[in-house]
């Protein structure tokens, strides 16, 4: 039997150290940015326009990011200007130097999706809102964290205000399916939602290579959560939505993530995505014996994270399931006398009533 872990293949076994770049193909640069969490590192990618270079995602706002784009601007970006900066979407690790770097390319334009744009600022100004911080501890209190939990939350705000740097002040706008060129080459815009609201992905029909961003991860699945500000989101729906788009491009593509190896093999790892949260929610309805608070499922699903100091993100993880289960039917939401929200199992029908109609 193959399993599918064989059909992932990598174009390289190494990664760019430092301030080194990688060609990926005729003017496409990977660099990779240190990142100061456990995952420690985001790839960002340099294209040569005619005039020029565009440049996909920034890192986050660190001394150790900023030194790398020096570094890069003094090298291979030295030879031309910078005609614009692309984000596959507004997390802290792909926009945290977006204002920083448009200012020191010479005040270029910002391209990314609306929702993107909008809830990176959203971010932003969430982490200096104390009627934000009050709901957000209200809400993890309702899912059972205990006091660890709230203070790794408080914790990870004010790390986030300090990485995540102001965004450009003004926006060209990507939306799915334009066609945007850079590189030399025409992209396909691809807009999906599940890790992002909008995250863009973008396909070179010619050359068959995918600038997936978080979308398509190579080996780590990429994180589908529920937070405070939408608690009653679905994200994991539009994720699994999202995956038979790319499936429908070539096997053959050439899959540049934000996270990890570039590699080929974009069928069987789409595939091994959808199974590993299949499995997640498998766990999970079994997890359900009787109502529980979300943070014990996320003990029960996400063992070794809770233990590692990752609740917050587990817990995130198992809303993004619980809320899935909900929404086909197969689970329920309650909130309990004292302000919890417990997920039970939904009842199974009854198997005699049904046989009596
Ligand atoms: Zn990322």
């Amino acid at each position: 039997m193959t399993t599918a872990a064989a059909e992932i293949r990598y174009l390289h076994e190494s990664h760019p150290q430092g301030t080194e770049t990688y060609q990926i193909a005729p003017g496409i640069l990977w660099a990779r940015l240190p990142l100061p969490f456990r995952l420690n590192h985001v790839n960002v990618w340099l294209l040569r326009d005619a005039d020029g270079w565009t440049i996909i995602d920034t890192g986050a706002d660190t001394a150790d990011a900023r030194a790398v784009w020096e570094a890069l601007f003094t090298g291979p970006l030295a030879d031309a200007r910078v005609n614009r900066l692309v984000a596959t979407h507004g997390h802290t690790d792909h926009v945290g130097l977006s204002g920083w770097l448009t200012e020191r390319a010479g005040d270029v334009p910002f391209v990314s999706t609306l929702g993107e744009w909008m809830s990176a600022q959203v971010r932003i100004w969430d982490a200096q809102s104390k009627s934000a911080t009050d709901g957000a501890q209200r809400f993890l209190t309702a899912h059972g964290c205990d006091d660890d939990t709230l203070a790794s939350y408080r914790a990870d705000r004010e790390r986030t205000h300090a990485l995540l740097g102001p965004l450009p002040i003004t926006l060209t706008r990507l939306r799915d399916g334009d066609t945007i060129r850079f590189g030399e080459r025409d992209w396909e815009v691809i807009v999906a939602g599940g890790h992002a609201i909008e995250h863009a992905s973008f396909w070179c029909a010619e050359d068959r290579i995918l600038i997936a961003g978080d979308q398509i991860l190579s080996r780590i699945s990429p994180m589908i959560g529920v937070f405070p500000a939408m608690p009653e989101a679905d994200p994991l729906a539009d994720y699994l939505a999202s995956l038979p788009r790319f499936k429908a491009l070539p096997a053959d593509a050439l899959v540049l993530p934000s996270h990890g190896l570039p590699f080929y093999g974009l069928h069987a790892r789409a595939d091994q995505l959808a199974r590993h949260h299949e499995l997640r929610l498998d766990d999970l309805g079994r997890l359900m014996d009787r109502p529980r608070v979300a943070m014990e499922l996320a003990r029960g699903l996400f063992a070794r994270a809770v233990a590692e100091g990752q609740g917050r993100l587990a817990l995130a993880e198992t809303l993004a399931h619980a809320n899935y289960l909900v929404g086909r039917g197969r689970a329920v939401r309650t909130k309990a006398p004292d302000g919890r929200i417990l997920y039970g199992r939904a009842e199974e029908p009854d198997s005699e009533l049904m046989a009596a109609h």
